[in-house]
């Protein structure tokens, strides 16, 4: 198991094809950064063209539909993704909890679809702001593990987990880093238990606000393998900024 830090940049629902100088900028620098392991996804529509345009960082998707095919207007497989050129797809992410009413008994299907087709997959989970605040945080997130994550020790390989606090998405908010540490312990625990041995090799990325001026104290929290960026990777200079710090943190 590779232990460099994992960055990897969600675009959400932002870029065109003019966005691709971003991804290229990005893919030229990641060549000078091997301390680090740096990854984008992109809209499903530019999977195909960032794949062209940055050969050395990884590419993947933001959702996919658990199905192999068939009647879902609308929607992208698993296997259709990885024909584009993605190598990972995310599953779950609370904007897709929370704006498609996702569950997640369907989150583990999309998992499941992902690493059927060949892919990797990263399982975002996080607490909403009244659940910390009523300290449900960590029973929520094992619910959310419990229910999200693909079965079978053998699949641990292929499965990042990301903690995303809600609260701290978009927001400017983060948890301390000790709380992050916190939480990170927790999950590595129910990982211990729902992979046995191969639960050690699941990476934990945090997510929620990470910004090149905060990702150095981020980063170095207990059990974080690295981070899952919104905002701050739609511009090479500040996704950039984020890899830096990680790859400081590597250097002794
Ligand atoms: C995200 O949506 O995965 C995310 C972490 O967003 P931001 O970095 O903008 O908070």
């Amino acid at each position: 198991m590779t232990t460099r830090p994992y960055i990897v940049g969600n675009w959400k629902m932002h870029g065109t094809r003019a966005m691709l100088a971003e991804a290229r900028a990005i893919d030229r620098a990641a060549e000078r950064l091997l301390k680090v392991e740096v990854a984008i996804a992109p809209p499903f529509t530019l999977i195909h063209a960032t794949r062209k345009e940055a050969t050395l960082i990884a590419i993947g998707a933001q959702d996919c539909h658990p199905a192999e095919g068939g009647a879902h207007t609308g929607d992208v497989s698993a296997a259709m993704i990885k024909d584009a050129g993605a190598g990972f797809t995310i599953v779950g992410h609370s904007e897709r909890r929370a704006d498609h009413g996702e569950s997640n008994a369907l989150v583990k299907s999309k998992a499941h679809a992902v690493i059927d087709a060949g892919m990797n997959v990263i399982v975002c989970v996080g607490e909403i702001e009244a659940e910390r605040d009523a300290g449900k945080a960590e029973s929520v997130v094992t619910r959310q593990l419990k229910g999200s994550l693909p079965e079978g020790e053998d699949v641990a390989v292929n499965v990042t987990v990301a903690y995303e606090p809600v609260w701290a998405i978009g927001t400017g908010r983060t948890p301390t880093p000790d709380d992050v540490a916190a939480m990170h312990r927790h999950i590595r625990g129910v990982l211990n238990k729902f992979y046995g041995d191969a639960g050690a090799e699941v990476r934990i990325l945090y997510g929620g606000s990470v910004k090149p001026e905060n990702a150095a104290e981020l980063l170095c929290a207990d059990e974080v393998g690295g981070a899952l960026v919104g905002g701050a990777s739609l511009t090479a200079e500040s996704f950039l900024g984020i890899i830096m710090a990680a790859a400081e943190g590597e250097r002794d």
